[in-house]
Formats: C-alpha cells, structure tokens, sequence
C-alpha cells in the first residue's frame, strides 16, 4: 500500500538528515539507499529520535516507489554526477506520468537542466533543488532553492515548506524559476560563500601578522563583530574555530591546521558562470583562486626561500579599519554574485526574484546573515539594479570604502594576500569611475587586429591610421 507522502534515494550525510528532518514534520517518508548497511544505520537512528512511525525503509527500488503516494514526489540525495543519472535511469522504468524526481544534491545547473529536458517529454517532473546549511541544516532547517518543473513543485511544496529553515516565521525556500534555475542560485550560494570565508580568512592574516594578534583574541574580535553590521553564521563560526584549543597539545587548534584549503567545485563553477556571461565576479574569481594557491603549499614554500620571509611592515590599521574593510568587500562581492545571478536570469529567462532569493537566504544557509536581510528589504525597493547603486548600500558603502582602501594599501606594503579585498577594491574604483582607460585598449586592438573603436559623435568601427611594425 502506497502509505509515504514522499520518497528519498541516499541515505549518507544530507539524505539521512533531511529524511529525519521531513519525518519530524509529521510526514511519512519512505526511504532507499543503493548499500543496504546505510538503510539499517538510518532505521536504527529514526527508531532512536522516536521517528520510527513516520519512516517505511525499502530495500528494493521497486517496492520504495511502490511505497510513495501517488503523484510521486522522490528526492535523490546521492553523489553528484553520474550517480544522478545512473539513479533517474534505474527510476524511470517505476515511475508513472506527473511523478517527480527532486534531486538535493550539488549538482551542475546545466546538467540539471539536460535531466529536465530530457524527463518533460516522459511526462516525468524534474525539481533540481538547492540545499545549503551543511548536516545541521538539513537536519533543523535548511535554506532551499527550488527549479525546475512548477507543477510537480506544489505537489512536494507542502513537505519542503515545513522542513525549510525560518526567518522571523517566514520559511527560507522559494521556487525560483524553471529547469536549472535553482542549482544555478545554489551554485553562486556558494560562490558568494567562497568570497565571505576568502576575505575573512585575509583579515585573520592582518590580525594574526600586522597586529600580532593570537587566536583567542582575534577570537573576542570576532566575537565582538557578531554583534555589529557583519552579523553573520560565518562570523560567528570564525569565533568558535579562532577558540578552538587542540587537547593533545593544549595549543590553539587553528594554528596546527594545515593551510590548504579544499574545494568541491561549485566556487568554480560560479567563476566560469561568470567569465561565460561577461560578468565581472572578480571577488569570487579572488577567492576560488586563493584556495588554489593554498593548496599548492610546497611550491609556497619553495618560493619562500627565494624571496624570504614576507616583510610584514607594522600596520596602523585599525581593528575598526578590518571591519569596515570585510563590510565593504562583502557589498562588492555580493553586488557581482548578484549581477551574476540577474544576468542568467535575463539569459534563460528564468525571471529570478533577486529579493526572494536574499530572502531565502537569510537562514538555515552558510552565509545567513543580517545584512541579506536588508539586502531583500534593498532589492524590494530597487529592482534589479547593482547593490553598488542601492541607495541603502551606497550609504554603506561611502562610509565603509576608505577602510577598504586603507587595508589593501597596508596588505601592499606589509606583503601580505589580499586576493579577494584587493580584488573587490579594484572593482569598485573600476565600477565607480566615468572614465576608463579601455579607450587604449581599443586603440591596441584596432592597431593589431582592425577591430575598430568609437568616438562619440562620430560613429562606431572607426579605424586609425597605424604606422606598421613589420620587420621592425
Ligand atoms: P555523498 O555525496 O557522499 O554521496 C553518498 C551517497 O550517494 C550514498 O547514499 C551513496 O550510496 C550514494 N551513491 C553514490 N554513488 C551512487 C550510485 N552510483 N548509485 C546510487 N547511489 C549512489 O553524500 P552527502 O550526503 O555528503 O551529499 C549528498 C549530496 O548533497 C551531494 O550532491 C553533495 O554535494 C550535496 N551536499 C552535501 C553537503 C554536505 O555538507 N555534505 C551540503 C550540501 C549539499 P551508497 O551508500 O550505496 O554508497
């Protein structure tokens, strides 16, 4: 008997959690996993949180399906990547017209979207659907952001409602617009998260070498920045991880990390998202590029030794300075993440609620904050229009952006990275100015290639007259 009000494939990490999370609800969920160990450690844990009534385990895909309410609604929360196609392969054959798959993972919005085309014609729904907020998220409350196929959407709605993270009452999903729309969201999400923890992690550096500062007070720092205009989950996390004491050593836990930082590929993706739409995200390109950079330790090492140690000249900036700098790097970097985001809206006309999706993001994800909650209220008012020129922000920003200047300056001189301040900086005095100085590069171009320039009020592919440099 079909008893489940929705399915879910991948039982690791994020399935187990979010299934835990769907049946606290009230809901019944019935659940499936390719190795049989994970659907036995899940019945356990659900008999343990009492949960054991709301959860019907299946060990065979046929009778999983067979087991969920008709129209279906099966979320896949397994590896991203081929294991995706592999699972909506082995479903298919089970699955009846107006049934939906709503895959959770991470994956490529354009692979979501080749699954959506490829489902629609079957009469099968395709949600690809953004969860952020890590294990604890999705276990009390994630922030979800929806694409995909609207009429199956309202089918699932209900369950992704009652389990979303809340803010103020208001629940943080939305559904955003169709086919790979909401893994493209998801996909800048954490692009944006890349710049947050990147211009964090500059700041520490700052900290820990220009002010010779030890973990526990850039701890109390922290600590004290949670309560101001950087409120934020990372800021807060940044205070516990600075606190952290090793227990073997006694010794602050941050300082024996090792400084490599992994990636999976989603700031990547938002990079090349970008770079392909002509968008300038040069904090987030700042940022995927700085883990790169950490990542390559024996050659940082190696290089090091040619040039010595860096100079770390003593600094006057202040700590108000450092704060005001993070403020201002996290507008500009935020600005580009939203311009990516309004561009491939306009591109795949998506129709992107650039509010909504501030919103969404105000809980249950990595870079909750208090400022996207005015970032919302900002967008509400002002359309789609770069957060650099939202009169709110603009405030900010003027009263924010000579800290910036006087950070980076001081990062130049005390040789230390500032990759994504240093990047966001540029981008603003680049934003900011009337006049560039691409009118060179135009005339380079037009000198080697012919590619033409303009002068207003005579006209476009305009050439000069060159002197030549052959055989010269
Ligand atoms: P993993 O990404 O580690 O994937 C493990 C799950 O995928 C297991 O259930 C595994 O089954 C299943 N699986 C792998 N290959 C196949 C296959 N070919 N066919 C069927 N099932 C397969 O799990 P996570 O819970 O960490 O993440 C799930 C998704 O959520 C990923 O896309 C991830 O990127 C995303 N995500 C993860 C977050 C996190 O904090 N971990 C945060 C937000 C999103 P088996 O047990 O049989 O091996």
């Amino acid at each position: 008997m079909s008893t489940a009000d929705i399915g879910l494939i991948g039982l690791a990490v994020m399935g187990s959690n979010l299934a835990l999370n769907i049946a606290e609800k009230g809901y019944t969920i019935a659940v499936h996993n390719r190795s049989s160990g994970r659907i036995d450690e899940f019945v356990a844990e659900a008999k343990k949180e009492g949960l054991d009534g709301k959860t019907i385990a299946k060990y065979e895909l046929a009778d999983f399906v067979a087991a969920v309410k008709r129209p279906r609604s099966i979320i896949i929360m397994v590896k991203a990547g081929q294991p995706v196609d592999d699972m909506i392969e082995q479903l298919l054959p089970h699955l009846e017209q107006g049934d939906a798959i709503i895959e959770c993972g991470n994956s490529l919005f354009t692979d979501t979207q080749r699954r959506f085309d490829y489902l629609k014609p079957k009469g099968i729904g395709y949600l690809g659907v953004g969860v952020s907020g890590g294990e604890e998220g999705a276990r009390h409350g994630p922030s979800i952001m929806v694409g995909g196929s609207k009429a199956q959407w309202h089918n699932a709605e209900p369950v992704l409602t009652a389990i979303a993270a809340k803010f103020n009452g208001e629940p943080c999903v939305a559904y955003l617009g169709e086919g790979g729309a909401g893994h493209f969201v998801k996909t800048i999400h954490n692009g944006i998260e890349y710049g947050d923890m990147q211009m964090i992690a500059e700041v520490y550096g700052v900290m820990r070498d220009g002010l010779g500062m030890n973990p526990t007070a850039c701890a109390e720092v922290f600590k004290a920045w949670n309560k101001g205009p950087l409120n934020s989950y990372l800021i807060e996390i940044t205070g516990h991880v600075l606190a952290a004491v090793d227990e073997p050593t006694g010794k602050p836990l941050v300082e024996l990390i090792l400084d490599k930082a992994g990636q999976k590929g989603t700031g990547v993706w938002s990079a090349i998202a970008a770079q392909q739409m002509g968008v300038p995200a040069t904090a987030i390109e700042g940022a995927v590029a700085a883990r790169s950079i950490s990542s390559r330790k024996d050659e940082r090492v190696a290089a090091e030794g040619i040039y010595g140690k860096p100079s770390r000249a003593k600094t006057d900036v202040t700590l108000a300075d450092l704060e005001k700098a993070l403020l201002a790097g996290k507008i500009v970097s935020y600005a580009q993440g939203f311009a990516v985001i309004a561009k491939a809206s306009e591109e795949n006309g998506w129709n992107l609620p650039l509010a909504t999706i501030a919103k969404i993001w105000r809980a249950g994800c990595i870079i909750r904050s208090r400022f996207l909650d005015q970032m919302s209220a900002a967008y509400e008012k002002g359309g789609n229009a770069n957060l650099l020129v939202v009169p709110d922000f603009v405030a900010i920003m003027k009263d924010s952006h000579p800290s910036l200047r006087k950070v980076v300056a001081a990062a130049a001189v005390g040789e230390f990275p500032m990759i994504c301040l240093s990047a966001a900086l540029s981008y603003f005095d680049s934003y900011r100015q009337a006049q560039g100085t691409a009118n060179l590069i135009q005339g380079q171009r037009d000198f080697f290639g012919a590619h033409g320039f303009e002068i207003v009020g005579r006209g476009s592919d305009l050439h000069g007259t060159w002197p030549s440099t052959l055989g010269k």
